[in-house]
């Protein structure tokens, strides 16, 4: 039987594996309109971590990142792109 490594996802996929709870964007695609830099609502990282699927470390890190809070912030692509 093959184990499934639990953490294979980087936070941003763990993100964006998931419809928009704000935009309703579909599960793999960016919040961003297109043409613009690619981003995601924070809200999707709060529902990937209350999954379990984002580190508490991690949502350190986006929170430092986006600065400033508000419901429909977007988180720049880049800020969670490690692996
Ligand atoms: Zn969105």
């Amino acid at each position: 039987m093959q184990t499934v490594p639990t953490q294979t996802l980087t936070p941003q996929q763990a993100a964006r594996a998931r419809v928009c709870g704000i935009c309703w964007q579909r599960p793999g695609l960016p919040c961003s309109l297109p043409g613009q830099p690619e981003a995601d609502h924070l809200k999707r990282y709060l529902d990937a971590y209350q999954a379990g699927e984002v580190s508490r470390e991690d949502m350190a890190a986006v929170f430092a990142a986006v600065e400033v809070v508000t419901r429909h912030r977007l988180v720049p692509a880049e800020v969670t792109s490690w692996t």
